[in-house]
């Protein structure tokens, strides 16, 4: 459990949100209502040209992808897929060249993806996790701490992956599979902002959220470690 005070807008069990609503209200561990400091410093952000054109163009991106907007009922009837809002969002904001940083197991999803882009008149480059070809025992791993073990495994080299597209100065990139930690050292070392279309969920066909719906019953050894 985290610390008392800590935001927990997860277990929020009001109707009328704070965040949602001017007239709306919050639990006593309510960020909206009492973590005034840290919005003032999050607003005073946006006030970079760039972050602020990135953002209001990804919330336009964001209503786009819903039609019958303007009905009284207000239902929800969303028309895009991720890889279509990847796609607008990109030629909203005026990129040219796209990255796509992919796992060494969706090869063919990647080479979908690269494809589907080019048709729409990006430039993409591509690379693989395992690029530079750097065996595992670089990062001190043993054998038997491979995911073959008794075999020459090469490591994921997401700074590698980085590199290549800040060298090229692609204007975004898009990841496709990257595992959990590889895809963090991949944001923390590229310079163009990037999104995931793909995260890796190697049980639930890249679908993670699948276990969460599942939770109550056939993943229910999740909540019972
Ligand atoms: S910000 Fe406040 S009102 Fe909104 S979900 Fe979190 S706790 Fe609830």
């Amino acid at each position: 459990m985290a610390n008392k005070g800590a935001p927990q807008c997860a277990f929020c069990g009001v109707d009328l949100r704070a965040c949602f609503s001017k007239e709306g209200k919050g639990p006593a561990f309510c960020p909206t209502l009492h973590r005034t400091g840290d919005a003032r410093r999050a607003l005073k952000k946006y006030s970079d040209p760039r972050t602020k054109r990135f953002a209001k163009v990804a919330s336009l991106q964001e209503a786009e992808c819903y039609v019958d907007r303007g009905a009284k009922a207000g239902v929800l009837k969303p028309v895009k897929t991720r890889v279509e809002e990847i796609i607008e969002f990109s030629r909203k904001m005026g990129y040219k060249k796209i990255g796509v940083a992919f796992c060494g197991g969706l090869f063919s999803e990647a080479n979908a993806f690269v494809r589907i882009l080019e048709k729409n008149g990006f430039e993409v480059l591509s690379v693989c996790c395992k690029v530079g070809g750097v065996p595992k025992e670089f990062l001190g791993l043993k054998d038997r701490e491979k995911v073959r073990i008794g075999t020459y495994e090469t490591m994921c080299n997401p700074i590698n992956q980085a590199e290549i597209f800040n060298t090229a100065k692609t204007d975004f990139n898009v990841l496709v599979g990257l595992c959990v930690g590889h895809d963090s050292l991949f944001f923390k070392h590229a310079k163009a902002l990037s999104t995931v279309l793909v995260a890796k969920d190697r049980v639930l066909g890249h679908n993670p959220v699948a276990a969460l719906y599942g939770v109550k019953v056939y993943f229910q050894r999740l909540l019972k470690p």
